[in-house]
């Protein structure tokens, strides 16, 4: 494994409408496993393939699945061609900053909760239904591979005092 650089802000990669990914082979494996790597290191809670410059439908999420359980354990989610194919009416606000946006926070209003769809890392089918603050994380993410950044939903952005524990 070795970790891999994040792009920040203006790269084009950013922008870039990501391609799905269609050959499960070892170099899916060995990026699989650089990203997860590199979010854990930046520290980070979510990143999407495009965050290192790779312009593929892949995200890695790592966070546990209820926040409010301090002792929950995080979990690990590889989701190839991640497609959100419900979510709910109910929305809410929160405060999001991106590793590929350093120094800047802003306010996002996303979906209470999503239904996600995809791949796992070996191709086969998987889903997952997320709530709060994992849904956000997945909302944010799956952005990132249609070239949306968190600064185009957000209400206001602003510089934190204090840099930001969750980023993606
Ligand atoms: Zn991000």
């Amino acid at each position: 494994m070795a970790l891999r650089e994040i792009v920040t802000v203006p790269a084009e990669v950013l922008r870039r409408k990501a391609r799905p990914v269609t050959r499960f082979d070892d170099e899916l494996q060995r990026l699989i496993d650089d990203m997860i790597e590199t979010m854990r290191a930046a520290p980070g809670v979510g990143l999407a393939a495009p965050q290192v410059a790779v312009s593929q439908r892949l995200i890695v999420v790592e966070y546990a699945e209820d926040e409010e359980d301090e002792a929950a354990e995080p979990k690990l989610y590889v989701v190839v061609n991640p497609k959100i194919t419900r979510h709910s009416k109910e929305t809410e606000m929160g405060v999001e900053g991106c590793l590929s946006i350093p120094g800047l926070v802003g306010e996002v209003e996303r979906y209470l909760s999503v239904t996600v769809k995809g791949q796992n890392r070996h191709g086969q089918p998987l889903k997952i239904k997320a709530r709060g603050w994992l849904a956000r994380i997945f909302q944010h993410e799956v952005d990132h591979l249609n070239g949306i950044l968190f600064t185009d939903r957000a209400e206001r952005v602003w510089t934190p005092e204090e840099p930001v524990a969750d980023r993606v």
